[in-house]
């Protein structure tokens, strides 16, 4: 370790990113941006961070070193028996090569990785390791790799929400720390447009299909914002709803992202999985955009019914349908509220540092 610990001490912290593509591509789902502020918080906090990340990444102005190497398959596309696959030349194994030559240089190593190796490899490292899981449950070989280190580095397990700890039979051994988002960036907005949104990535985990359905149902049109992982998929929905009032606008940039998503009267989430967290949902809050969602993981953690949104019957659409004719009832500037008062940057960065420092100190906490 480079230096003892005391609770306002400047830590040296090494990032380290996912292996599935490069930073700003948006192949890595929401952890790119959670890894974006987290690393900007910290960074005005005094902190040093330098982030290690596939060849081709953006780091938004902190220090970035680039790794080539061939990326890993994304884990939600495999079964639950499906083995630890590393391919040649592994973007993954090269991260963590250069993670253990640099070492001695940090406090901390901060991983954003879904993957089986970081997990295998925290007890050959002598810097302790942080992990930020950003999925439930998906395999067996990663629930068991990820408990034996909540077994034997007791609190360095981080997760999202107590929905996605759930799905893991350690849940009580994982520390939850939700998720934040710098607000500046986000405008609020009060006279929305008549479309409404849907923002994520384009894969059939997140059931894009069922609110596609809803807008042909209801004929309100749809503006879908997000990485398109799975062509298929897309071609195959456009297929089935060939009447939906619907317009890809591509993936965007955070900034481009918030000036439609901020337009939206609402935002549509239809998850099939137990979605971790899900940003784009205090995205749109922050906009003043009620979000309906299925009341299902993280989304229904974030969202209070009536409230901020409606939470609906996981896989109904006739419930998307319903929640879309009562939008009148919400006060956008309340959905703003709830995001300043809960999922700022600087309450995400107090819960990270509170959560270093923990571990730093040895304490165990959950
Ligand atoms: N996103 C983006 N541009 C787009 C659509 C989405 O940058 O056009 C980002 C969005 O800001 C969010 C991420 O994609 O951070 C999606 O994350 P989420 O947690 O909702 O789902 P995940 O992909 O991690 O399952």
């Amino acid at each position: 370790m480079a230096t003892t610990t005391s609770p306002n001490k400047s830590l040296k912290l090494l990032f380290v990113s996912n292996p599935i593509g490069p930073l700003g591509s948006g192949l890595g789902g929401g952890v790119e941006l959670t890894l974006r502020n987290i690393a900007t918080e910290l960074h005005q906090r005094g902190h040093s961070i330098k982030i290690v990340a596939t060849k081709g990444s953006t780091a938004w102005g902190r220090p970035l070193v680039e790794i080539a190497g061939a990326p890993q398959i994304s884990a939600q596309t495999q079964g639950r028996d499906a083995p630890v696959i590393i391919p040649a030349s592994s973007v993954l194994a090269n991260l963590w090569d250069y993670v253990r030559q640099v070492q001695n240089d940090y406090d901390l190593i901060f991983n954003f990785a879904y993957d089986w190796l970081p997990f295998y490899l925290t007890p050959f490292f002598t810097c302790p390791v942080a992990h930020l899981v950003s999925m439930g449950s998906l395999t067996e070989a990663m629930d068991q790799i990820i408990e034996q280190v909540a077994t034997r580095f007791p609190g360095t397990i981080g997760v999202h929400s107590h929905a996605q700890a759930a799905t893991f039979a350690f849940a009580d051994r994982c520390r939850c720390l939700g998720n934040g988002i710098d607000l500046s960036v986000y405008d609020f907005c009060a006279e929305p447009a008549s479309w409404v949104g849907w923002v994520g990535r384009i894969a059939p985990e997140k059931g894009l299909e069922d609110a596609v359905a809803a807008s042909q149902i209801t004929g309100i049109s749809m503006k879908i914002m997000g990485f398109l992982e799975n062509e298929a998929y897309w071609q195959q929905i456009l297929r089935d709803y060939p009447n939906a009032p619907v317009e890809y606008e591509g993936f965007l940039s955070t900034t481009e992202l918030q000036q439609r998503l901020r337009q939206c009267r609402s935002l549509l989430m239809t998850p099939r999985w137990v979605e971790a967290f899900g940003n784009v949902a205090i995205e749109a809050l922050a906009c003043g955009v009620p979000v309906i969602a299925y009341r299902r993981g993280g989304p229904a953690e974030i969202v209070e019914d009536g409230k901020t949104g409606f939470l609906v019957e996981p896989d109904s659409v006739a419930g998307l349908v319903e929640a879309m004719g009562k939008l009148d009832q919400i006060e956008r500037h309340v959905c703003r509220q709830r995001v300043e008062a809960q999922y700022s940057a600087k309450a995400m960065g107090d819960r990270i540092e509170q959560w270093f420092l923990d571990i730093l100190s040895g304490r165990q906490s959950s």
